[in-house]
């Protein structure tokens, strides 16, 4: 196997498995007493800031991060131990997401001391919420075609003009870590003149206008710059560096469990209703839902891996995720072809919602983060075949 995509095999820690054991506990006792109901793709779309704010408080956020930032100085082993079980559970994750996964992850890579000491221990705390603020209304794929543009004004500050789009949670959170155009684009170096600015999702002449998904909920937004003013230490990095930055966060952003476990709880009920018929074709489907799932948990297990070894594996990440989100969808045309249950939200059957959900979901699988061509791409490049 090319050298790129191979990776060291990983045997769970005991603190890992210790941990994970403290959250399976944890969320038995939060399903019996009725805070959460389990549901498919909650890390998008299961906003719970009390639910977050309850793992802060056992030290389950900014796990990894050092101690003076109110990180818990953990591994990735033991994060990944985390996040899998609250994927599994089908838990509300979604406020603290993004700011968990990457934001937090960006600003102890590029933020000042200042921004770090402000902001980090208000994420661990499970209290502070980022989002996502790349793509825009004609910028997607082409990243580097982004026309949301910041100039420094008299003071030093920055007025922020555009807008973006698909900004998953900006209803919900505080900030924004937002690419902008810091300099006219030169067509000869496309990546140059982009930098990243943490924008305060309150200040005046931000709007932000709700997109709704297929089945009626919010999780989507377009979010519109108006004379924006940033003040002038709310860059993140460096000027013009926010390609390069980018680049870094969509490392984190794509090789965790949330890219093939989206439909997991879609799995579970389906092998209840299997371990209760029996029937024997329903088994065969469980049989090979359950070695793809196992397939791919190995080597996202095994990025973690990378990761507590100082290793930046975007190519391999870049690979879990076209084939994690491909398999979350392939997992609805599986159990639909294996039971004959109408699909509807308001079925009484949990199987019959669970189906329902995972199919209204279903679109933004294998676009969020990157689409799979886009992804096909990277890892081609990766292995020089391009
Ligand atoms: C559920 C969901 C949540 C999202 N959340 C966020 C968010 O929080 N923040 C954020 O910034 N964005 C978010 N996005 C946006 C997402 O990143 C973009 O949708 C994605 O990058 C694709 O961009 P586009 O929609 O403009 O499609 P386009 O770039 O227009 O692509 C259209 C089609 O053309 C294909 N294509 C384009 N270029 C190429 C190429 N060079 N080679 C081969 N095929 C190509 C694509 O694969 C795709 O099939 C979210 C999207 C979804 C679905």
């Amino acid at each position: 196997m090319p050298s790129t995509l191979t990776l060291a095999p990983v045997v769970p820690s005991a603190a890992a498995e210790q941990v994970r054991a403290e959250v399976r506990e944890f969320l038995a006792a939060e399903l019996a007493a009725g805070t959460f109901t389990t549901h498919v793709d909650t890390w998008l779309s299961g906003v719970d800031p009390a639910f977050s704010r309850k793992l802060g408080e056992r030290g389950w956020l900014g796990m990894t991060w050092p101690r003076r930032y109110g990180g818990h100085e953990r591994t990735a082993m033991e994060r990944y131990a985390v996040t899998e079980e609250l994927l599994a559970a089908g838990a509300p994750v979604a406020a603290h997401w993004i700011a968990d996964r990457q934001s937090g992850p960006n600003l102890l890579r590029y933020g000042t001391e200042a921004q770090r000491a402000e902001i980090l221990p208000r994420i661990a705390a499970g209290e502070c919420y980022f989002v996502i603020g790349m793509s825009e209304p004609d910028s997607g794929s082409d990243l580097a075609s982004i026309r949301t543009r910041a100039t420094r004004n008299g003071d030093g500050d920055w007025v922020v003009n555009g807008a973006k789009v698909w900004t998953s949670n900006a209803h919900t959170s505080h900030y924004a870590i937002t690419l902008v155009r810091t300099s006219p684009a030169d067509p000869a170096h496309r990546h140059a003149g982009l930098s990243q600015l943490l924008v305060d999702l309150s200040l005046p002449g931000i709007t932000v206008n709700p997109i709704r998904i297929l089945d009626g909920g919010h999780h989507f937004n377009e979010v519109v710059f108006d004379d924006v003013v940033v003040p002038g230490d709310m860059l993140l990095g460096e000027e013009g560096n926010g390609w390069h930055q980018v680049t870094a966060e969509l490392a984190f952003e794509r090789s965790g469990p949330e890219r093939f476990l989206s439909t997991y709880p879609l799995i579970a009920e389906f092998a209840r209703r299997v371990a209760d018929s029996g029937d024997p074709a329903q088994l065969a489907t469980l049989g090979r839902v359950s070695a793809r799932l196992l397939a791919l948990r190995q080597l996202s297990l095994r990025i973690a891996g990378a990761l507590d070894r100082g290793e930046l594996p975007d190519i391999p990440a870049a690979l879990v995720k076209d084939v994690g989100t491909t398999f979350e969808a392939d997992v609805i045309d599986e159990v639909r072809r294996a039971v004959d249950v109408p699909a509807s939200l308001d079925s009484p059957d949990p199987l019959g919602r669970a189906l329902a959900e995972a199919q209204l979901h279903a679109p933004g699988y294998t676009l969020r983060g990157g689409t799979n061509e886009i992804l096909r791409g990277i890892v081609a490049r990766g292995l020089g075949l391009r």
